[in-house]
């Protein structure tokens, strides 16, 4: 992949979709494809068919799809799923048909088994049952996964599957119920600061770990893996670094400017007890991330009072 290969991000206005495009773009990929209102439905076949045909991506960064947090998944599982799979199903089958060189595909660490030894290896894939608030998305992370891995061993397609770390940043979902935890924490955080409020309050008991990775470092380890990757087995993306839910709190309170407590709230579900990928493959190849916890924190509140605050972007 080189500045003058035509590329899709397939997801553009995700949160790490966002990133790449932001990223190529200011790389100097000037012939990216599928862009802003250029992207088609990737849930509806025809229109992605017609895309391809048209456009005929060479790359391709299959990071769409629609996702959430731990309420969302476990008030619209169904949705989430369908989603998932229409998306996946409809841009594999139109890459191959169409010649894509390359396809990355972006799947999930909740994709792994609950119990899986941590940190998670590529190898405990499918080897357990899943955490069960967002089994259904999981699930379909999975199929998508399994059909890359399918076109590979029928047809030769280079399509890699990539297993990334919670990802926050700008262009996240900010709503207060739909949003994973970082951006949810940042909008109370930041209400509670504006309503001089004294207390903030954290869902379940703070205990849960989470190996989080800023979206343009996430982006960054994409075209990484897109230039530097073509193996079999798929790769975890993540910087191997794992936070509690109290301490991204703290840190989170602390960008924001908040200053009152904290509070647990043990009625919300905790997920999964500790979400860490195993990135060594990834790491061996020589990639790194480059900006630490707070700093994103701080790029992310940014970008929320600039955008979400104003225009109700993710409200
Ligand atoms: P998960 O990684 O799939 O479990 O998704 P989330 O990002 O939604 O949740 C991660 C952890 O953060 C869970 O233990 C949540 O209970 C906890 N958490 C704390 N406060 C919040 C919040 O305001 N929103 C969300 N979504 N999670 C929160």
């Amino acid at each position: 992949m080189n500045r003058g290969s035509r590329v899709f991000v397939a997801g553009g206005d995700t949160l790490v979709g966002a990133a790449l495009v932001e990223l190529l773009a200011g790389g100097g990929f000037d012939r990216l494809v599928g862009v802003g209102p250029d992207e088609p439905d990737l849930t509806d076949a025809a229109a992605v068919e017609a895309f391809f045909a048209d456009a005929r991506p060479e790359y391709v960064f299959l990071v769409g799809g629609k996702s959430g947090g731990i309420a969302l998944n476990r008030a619209r599982p169904a949705d989430l799923m369908l989603d998932n799979l229409r998306t996946v199903v409809n841009v594999v089958d139109a890459a191959h048909r169409h010649g894509a060189t390359k396809l990355l595909y972006l799947a999930s660490s909740c994709a792994y088994p609950k119990h899986a030894p941590q940190p998670l290896r590529v190898e405990s894939l499918t080897t357990g049952p899943l955490e069960p608030t967002s089994d259904a998305y999981a699930t379909a992370k999975l199929s998508g996964w399994k059909l890359c891995d399918a076109y590979r061993r029928q047809y030769g397609c280079r399509f890699v599957t990539g297993f990334p770390a919670n990802a926050f940043g700008p262009h996240d979902d900010f709503g207060p119920d739909s949003g994973h935890v970082i951006p949810a924490l940042v909008r109370r955080a930041h209400e509670a600061k504006e309503n001089g409020d004294a207390v903030l309050t954290v869902w379940g008991t703070g205990t849960p770990r989470r190996e989080f990775i800023y979206s343009r470092d996430l982006a960054d380890a994409c075209v990484y893996a897109m230039r530097h990757y073509d193996g079999d087995a798929p790769l975890n993306l993540g910087g191997g670094t794992d936070l509690t839910i109290a301490a991204a709190a703290r840190t989170i309170a602390e960008v924001v400017g908040f200053r009152g407590r904290l509070a647990f709230d043990p009625t919300k579900p905790d997920g999964a007890p500790l979400k860490a990928l195993d990135s060594t493959a990834l790491l061996a190849l020589g990639w790194r991330p480059a900006t630490d916890f707070r700093t994103a924190i701080s790029e992310t509140y940014r970008w929320f009072l600039e955008h979400a605050v104003t225009e109700g972007v993710g409200a």
